[in-house]
């Protein structure tokens, strides 16, 4: 039997493994941080065997609410991810699977890699009026990649809407990214009649990963050296957040209209938007707007609700170096923080998968139903 994290988006120490029903593992801190939660790692030779995997600091973890009535995955042929039995007790988060094959993978949601990124962003090239802006490079000196889809408006045409989508700040949140693939596959249907007309009257700006060191470190919530990007916003630096200086920058060339950050959850079991609440510049136009916009996705998608979600900041007392705010403020456009659960939708729950990436896709295929709703109504 052997335990293993030393692959893309990894993270497990292995504290003990010689017995199947006492196995007892850690999950690694997030570099130059006190984050962790994110856990992926494979167990071979273990095939018909009862496993019994104890992460035993999961009561030091950053989110413990995210343990209660929560049930890991797991996937042997990594493309299909299921939920095994999960309990969380006595600060230690416990799986107990007996895997059909000799060979599993478990993590804390469905991963996913740098190289289905690398798939995605290709296949998206492959569309008309795609192109790849290389923003600069992560800490790591990995691409940061904006698929740019449409071109601005000529001087003799009509403006267009600048839309930007950006997911994955928080690289532990993988729901983020596979909510974001679903969203291009559809935007760049030359068949979708919705997709069409979005197209014709806005440019998308689209950052499938904010982070791509923290998603291949196997970080749950900071960049290669520690920061907390969706803390950055305000003052981004070159030497600690060059993901977030780099987009800020380009947002202030483009100008935004519509602006969504995508996120994931770990105590809620709800799909939800947090939106610009607190901010000097919130108008009524601003809040009604929003509320138009998840009256639409609700309707586009009965996976999405806006009754449960984080209490709204007081006035004046929003937090400005979020992405949302920051941007909400300096553009005076609609933006908003979607959330996505780790565990399941309470309302709409499908426990054998729970919250997945098929789900995330759909979600965010229906994003555009709610925008071209909209769309007249953007700044
Ligand atoms: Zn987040």
């Amino acid at each position: 039997m052997k335990i293993t994290s030393a692959f893309d988006g990894g993270n497990i120490d292995v504290l003990a493994a010689d017995s199947p029903d006492d196995i007892r593992l850690n999950i690694r801190v997030d570099n130059g941080s006190k984050h962790f939660q994110w856990f992926f790692f494979r167990a071979s030779g273990v095939g018909n065997q009862a496993l019994r995997m104890r992460l035993q600091n999961a009561g030091a973890a950053s989110f413990t609410d995210g343990w209660k009535n929560y049930a890991a995955v797991a996937s042997y042929d990594r493309k299909h991810w299921f939920r095994v039995p999960t309990s969380y007790a006595d600060g230690e988060l416990t799986i107990e699977h007996t895997p059909a094959a000799d060979a599993v993978y478990y993590a804390y949601f469905a991963p996913y890699s740098q190289e289905r990124h690398a798939d995605v962003v290709a296949q998206s090239l492959t569309a008309d009026g795609v192109r790849l802006e290389v923003l600069g490079s992560s800490l790591d000196g990995r691409d940061l990649d904006l698929l740019v889809i449409g071109e601005p408006a000529k001087d003799n045409q009509a403006p267009k809407k600048s839309c930007w989508i950006i997911a994955r700040q928080h690289p532990g949140e993988t729901m983020a990214e596979w909510l974001v693939e679903g969203l291009l596959e559809r935007l760049l249907d030359p068949e979708d009649p919705i997709a069409r007309r979005l197209r014709e009257i806005a440019v998308f700006y689209v950052m499938p990963c904010m982070n791509p060191d923290g998603a291949f470190r196997g970080h749950l919530r900071v960049n290669a050296t520690g920061a907390n990007l969706n803390r950055e916003w305000l003052e981004p630096t070159a030497k600690r957040s060059p993901e977030v200086l780099l987009v800020r920058q380009r947002m202030a060339e483009t100008g935004v209209d519509f602006f969504l950050d995508v996120h994931g959850d770990e105590g809620l079991p709800y799909n939800f938007i947090a939106g610009p609440d607190g901010i000097p510049a919130l108008t009524p136009e601003l809040v009604a707007l929003q509320e138009d916009f998840e009256a639409a996705l609700r309707r586009a998608s009965p996976d999405f609700q806006s009754e449960h979600g984080y209490p709204a900041a007081a006035p004046g007392e929003a937090n400005m170096t979020m992405a949302t705010n920051y941007i909400a403020q300096a553009h005076g456009c609609l933006s908003m923080t979607l959330e996505q659960p780790f565990k399941d939708t309470a309302d709409t729950p499908l426990p054998e998968v729970g919250w997945s990436p098929a789900r995330c896709q759909k979600l965010g295929a229906a994003i555009l139903d709610a925008l071209y709703v909209v769309r007249d109504s953007l700044r």
